[in-house]
């Protein structure tokens, strides 16, 4: 997969306060990048420099491997605040709108409406729209141009959860379509249900990049009792496995973790062998949202 997106070394301060500390990552074609953090860590100053409203004060970026910025923005659509529609018009109308004034993409009212399933709408008000509904007017006018890449800020902001449902279902559908989607947010459920890469960001600091999976990859501990505790613990010593593992006791239970590749099956059976026998085996897994409280909180 190329790079759509390359960030080298950003940084960017308001007199006093620096929002970005040096950030670099790349963003993969085809990519749901989430880029995620509480608020006042950077997000919005970030996407501000990638779409040139904000001049970094220092580092680079390049989209599509180099392309020269005016060819680059027309491929880029984006969402950083709400267009302000107009609410005695139709959807139709607001979009043809949003499209002069952008001076692109009349020609694709159509499709684009189609695109966020608000065809059949077209010609309704927009005053008449749910929040979800008027929220996927917005990402269709984002979608005018027919943009490879589109930009989202918080795009569940303020939505009810229908409206936050529809639009996850509308960031999957295009990014089924081929389009690379960069969303900033604070929610890291966001993150976690659409997204398939993520950078966290803390007060301006890039804290961790990479595919979900591996940034916020759950950890699993192994939680054992047994009638004889201290013959347990001496058993776990001689538990084979590439990485050593560590085992703590809370509440009379022996937790095991970093036991990577190792089933609770495997640490039954060694017990077993040593003549301990348990009386309590569960697997645990620390949710994403733990892991993602620890990197922010560290
Ligand atoms: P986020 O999008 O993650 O909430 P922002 O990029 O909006 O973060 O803000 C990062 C930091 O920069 C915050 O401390 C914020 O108060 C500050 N900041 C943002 N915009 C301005 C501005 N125009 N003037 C001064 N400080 C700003």
């Amino acid at each position: 997969m190329s790079n759509i997106l390359s960030i080298q070394n950003l940084s960017k301060s308001y007199g006093a306060i620096q929002a970005l500390k040096g950030v670099s990552f790349d963003v993969p074609e085809g990519s749901v990048y989430g880029v995620l953090g509480p608020n006042g860590s950077g997000k919005t100053t970030l996407l501000g420099i990638l779409l040139n409203v904000l001049l970094a004060d220092a580092g680079t970026y390049s989209w599509f491997g180099g392309m020269p910025p005016d060819d680059a923005r027309r491929q880029i659509g984006s969402l950083l605040e709400t267009p302000n529609f107009y609410h005695y018009m139709s959807a139709y109308n607001n979009l043809e709108i949003t499209a002069s004034l952008r001076s692109r993409g009349l020609d694709d009212r159509n499709s684009v409406l189609q695109q966020v399933g608000l065809f059949e709408r077209r010609h309704s008000k927009f005053q008449e729209f749910s929040l979800g509904m008027k929220q996927r007017l917005a990402i269709g006018a984002a979608l005018l141009g027919n943009p490879k890449v589109l930009v989202l800020d918080e795009p569940t902001n303020g939505l009810d959860p229908a409206g936050i449902a529809e639009i996850r279902q509308l960031i999957r559908t295009l990014s089924s379509q081929g389009i690379t989607i960069i969303i900033a947010s604070h929610l890291l459920d966001e993150v976690e249900k659409i997204c398939t890469h993520v950078a966290i960001l803390k007060q301006g600091n890039l804290l961790l990049h990479g595919p979900v999976d591996e940034v916020l990859r759950q950890e699993d501990w192994i939680e054992l009792r047994a009638n004889d505790m201290a013959a347990l613990q001496q058993a776990l010593l001689t538990l084979p496995g590439s990485v050593a593992p560590s085992f703590r006791i809370v509440d009379g239970l022996l937790q095991l973790t970093g036991a990577q590749g190792i089933t609770p099956s495997m640490v039954n059976e060694h017990c077993m062998a040593q003549g301990v026998v348990l009386t309590h085996l569960v697997l645990r897994k620390k949710s994403l949202e733990t892991r993602f409280m620890e990197l922010i909180n560290k």
